[in-house]
């Protein structure tokens, strides 16, 4: 899709499905993706391998050269396993991370550089509201912290063992609570912003609903 090479934003809560959506939804649409949520878990992995203090952190965090190929952003000859960048514990590290301004100022900077063409569909936390607030459409996905626990519960089932839902649940909890109420850049609809409750929908429902909201504002443009 052409699109003028506008961007759109997809934001909102941890289980959502906004990776995955966007992701389908730029090949469906033909756009590209940027998951920046997976920037800042990169972030946390480097951290916690060198187990640096904030300060060594923010000493060391230029060294590390992001890249931006075939829809997949990663860190030039870093070495990493996806079910480490997917664990609760980087998941939660990562949140804390990205309180920091000098990590936030850091992963933004390349974030626009990378969108600077235009054309992507980039989904975040604070996409609309921040990274590039001249989005075309901006979407806000919510759901509710039990339903975002039994999603994630199912897609974890598979690879860890003696999983508990109310250890998810309560980790949801806790990382929705942090990312929106930090003082930078907290996860907060735009105010354009299109708000969609997934709590209900399935995943079909959800992809359609976002997609022909976008053909129908292009027919617009
Ligand atoms: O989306 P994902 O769960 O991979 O993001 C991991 C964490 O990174 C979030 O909990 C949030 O704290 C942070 N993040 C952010 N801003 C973004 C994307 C992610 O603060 N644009």
């Amino acid at each position: 899709m052409n699109f003028n090479n506008n961007n759109i934003a997809i934001d909102g809560y941890a289980a959502t499905g906004k990776s995955t959506l966007a992701l389908a939804l730029s090949l469906d649409l033909k756009m590209k993706f940027l998951n920046t949520g997976k920037m800042y878990r990169l972030v946390a992995i480097f951290n916690l391998r060198n187990n640096y203090t904030e300060e060594e952190l923010e000493k060391n965090l230029r060294k590390l050269k992001f890249t931006y190929k075939n829809n997949k952003v990663d860190i030039k000859n870093f070495i990493y396993d996806q079910l480490e960048l997917e664990s609760q514990e980087i998941s939660e590290l990562s949140s804390q991370l990205s309180k920091l301004k000098f990590v936030r100022d850091y992963l933004t900077k390349i974030q626009r550089k990378i969108l600077k063409k235009g054309g992507f569909i980039v989904e975040g936390r604070d996409i609309g509201t921040v990274v590039i607030p001249n989005a075309k459409i901006k979407f806000f996905l919510t759901v509710s912290d039990e339903e975002g626990a039994k999603r994630r519960f199912k897609e974890m089932e598979e690879n860890y063992n003696n999983l508990k839902y109310q250890d998810i649940l309560q980790k949801i909890k806790d990382r929705n609570k942090e990312d929106k109420t930090r003082i930078i850049a907290p996860l907060i609809p735009a105010k354009d912003a299109i708000k969609i409750d997934t709590t209900n929908k399935n995943y079909n429902e959800v992809f359609n609903l976002i997609k022909n909201k976008i053909l129908e504002i292009n027919k617009n443009v």
